[in-house]
């Protein structure tokens, strides 16, 4: 039997609720915040479920991260045939991929197809934050504040909010003073910026760094890249996609997304059950120097167990630093290019087209900040221990405040005026990624403690917007009001999560994955490394069981609490 829902707080007595006659409420059966991948499916699925829906998104228009990072070099590290919805056929057939690797515009170009061969734009307000998201127990559903001073109703609610979409600015003093031309890789401006003979700062070197540094470094009359941690990155190999290529994939498309969605990593990529120390040293080399040539991931997928053995892990990274020293050509600079003290795929691993080359450009130069640190932004440029550098533009590519960031941003009030941060203080939880203790009817795509950034982003939130539709279109049949999962079952979940994660070398590196980019944030990896598969496999073994750790209450009872 349901448990009969608590006595409502006061807090959950949303302002604005039914009780202000004056404002206009809108009244619908869910909001979609975010108008990404996950955002746009959910809008397109719950509207061909007949359901009243309501999107919003901060952004100018559709492409959640990729409408705001326009920075030059911008490009998807995954195929983009992989990179794709599955649930249009039609879409697939009409659109044609032009690169391996897509660049910005052309992910955009897609966004925009798919917004218009659908209908989608007309369900979202664009240039509009949420500000507030409070759960109103006695009527049983979300009241949804905008910046815009608008409020609505809705019975569910669903943060498809990404990942990383709360850029993070270094936490350097002085950012107001700089007077020169302050340039936020994650805010990029729409016009095009020119570099021709501009003394350029980049700050960070992941993979948003790496990207600009070898395309800026092409125009820039000097460019100084400040690195503090320096990241493992691999050829690219992009190259374009030929059209038999193409036509044969747009044949096997229905057999290629099968293949991914039984996947670890939710895509089309080499992987092997070969351990490591299973063949000989000279087959490591062969199979190590056959996935540098291929490019691409090639090498994570190389060997079984490069995440769980970290001698073997070593030996990779150190077959990396060699390729770095056969690059660059000036041995200090090469020297302090070789990551060193974490293992190589503990941070998101990187991919390049001729990155190490830049900096053997004589207009290109780096600064080790482990030994030389910003010490403060000036009006001019940047202070270092050892000086000012001075600097018409300075690049900010330094990460974002990724997996919680975007709950964690605004009020989101659930029962008993418990918010999310008050949940999260010690570090993310959900049940299956997808909800949380208290929080009734308020979904999350591609939320903490699923796969989030360790399987292929448009694979989970199609995955997930297809459950959270399942759950609404049994909710309905079946007269039920709300959903809610167990404490006991978001404990287990998080039992799973945290003993699962201890097998791997993922939390061994100081990253955005654990949290350890932002000053004050609960350290820990919130994400499930059980792989795409185990996760599809937990998620519909729950839903099979009878919906199994959520507690769902009838339309009367909770009308009647
Ligand atoms: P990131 O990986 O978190 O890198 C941020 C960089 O900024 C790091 O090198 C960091 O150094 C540096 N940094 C921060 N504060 C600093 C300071 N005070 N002084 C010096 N350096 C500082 O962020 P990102 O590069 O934006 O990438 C985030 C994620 O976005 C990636 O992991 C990936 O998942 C995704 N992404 C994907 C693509 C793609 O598909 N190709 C492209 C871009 C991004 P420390 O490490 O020392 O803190």
């Amino acid at each position: 039997m349901p448990s009969a829902p608590p006595a409502s707080h006061p807090s959950n007595r949303a302002p604005g609720s039914a009780a202000s006659p004056s404002s206009p409420v809108r009244r619908l059966d869910v909001v979609v915040v975010g108008a990404g991948f996950g955002g746009l499916y959910a809008a397109y699925k719950f509207r061909e479920m007949g359901l009243k829906i309501q999107g919003f998104e901060a952004g100018g228009d559709v492409g959640g991260v990729w409408y705001w990072n326009r920075y030059p070099g911008a490009r998807v590290d995954l195929p983009s045939i992989d990179y794709s919805y599955s649930f249009s056929p039609e879409i697939e057939q009409e659109w044609t991929w032009s690169e391996q690797y897509a660049a910005q515009p052309e992910l955009l170009a897609y966004f925009n197809f798919v917004a218009e061969r659908l209908d989608l734009r007309r369900h979202f307000q664009f240039d509009t934050r949420v500000v507030s998201a409070v759960w109103d127990e006695e009527r049983a559903l979300w009241v949804v504040k905008t910046n815009r001073g608008d409020t609505f109703e809705a019975t569910y609610c669903v943060m498809a909010t990404g990942p990383l979409s709360v850029p993070k600015d270094p936490e350097i003093p002085g950012l107001d003073r700089y007077r020169g031309r302050l340039l936020r890789a994650g805010r990029w401006p729409h016009e095009e910026v020119r570099f021709e003979g501009q003394r350029v700062g980049v700050i960070g070197t992941g993979s948003t760094g790496i990207q600009v540094v070898q395309e800026v470094g092409k125009t820039a009359g000097e460019l100084f890249v400040f690195q503090r941690t320096p990241s493992f990155t691999m050829p690219m190999r992009n190259q374009p996609l030929e059209p038999e290529y193409v036509a044969e994939v747009k044949r096997h498309y229905a057999g290629i997304r099968e293949m991914a969605r039984n996947s670890a990593v939710g895509g089309v990529r080499p992987q092997s059950s070969r351990a490591f120390f299973s063949v000989t040293p000279s087959q490591r080399r062969q199979l190590l120097d056959d996935a540098w040539k291929n490019g691409g991931l090639a090498m994570l997928g190389t060997f079984a167990d490069l995440m769980i053995n970290p001698e073997a892990n070593e030996q990779v990274a150190e077959f990396v630093r060699g390729k770095i020293g056969e690059v660059v050509d000036d041995p200090k600079t090469a020297d302090i290019l070789k990551p060193r003290g974490y293992p190589i795929f503990a941070r998101r691993p990187c991919l390049d087209t001729g990155y190490y080359e830049t900096y053997n450009q004589p207009n290109v130069h780096l600064i080790d900040c482990n030994t030389d640190g910003i010490v403060e932004f000036t009006e001019k440029g940047v202070r270092t221990e050892s000086g000012e550098i001075e600097l018409d533009m300075l690049i900010l590519a330094t990460g974002y405040d990724g997996l919680t960031g975007a709950l964690m941003a605004f009020d989101v009030v659930g029962r008993d005026g418990h918010t999310v941060n008050e949940h999260w203080k010690d570090g993310a939880r959900s049940y299956l990624g997808l909800m949380m203790d208290g929080f009734p009817n308020l979904f999350m795509t591609t939320g903490p403690n699923g796969p989030a950034a360790l399987a292929n982003i448009v694979r989970i939130s199609e995955h997930d917007v297809d459950l959270i539709a399942g759950a609404i279109t049994h909710m309905a049949q079946q007269g039920l009001a709300t959903i809610v999962p167990t404490r006991q079952a978001e404990d287990e979940w998080m039992d799973l999560v945290h003993t699962l994660s201890q097998r791997t070398l993922l939390s061994k590196a100081k990253t955005w994955y654990v949290g350890a980019n932002v000053k004050g944030k609960a350290q820990g990896l919130p994400m499930f490394t059980g792989g795409f598969l185990k996760y599809r496999e937990a998620c519909a073994a729950a839903v099979n069981d009878g919906y199994r750790g959520f507690v769902f209450e009838r339309q009367k009872e909770a009308a009647a609490a």
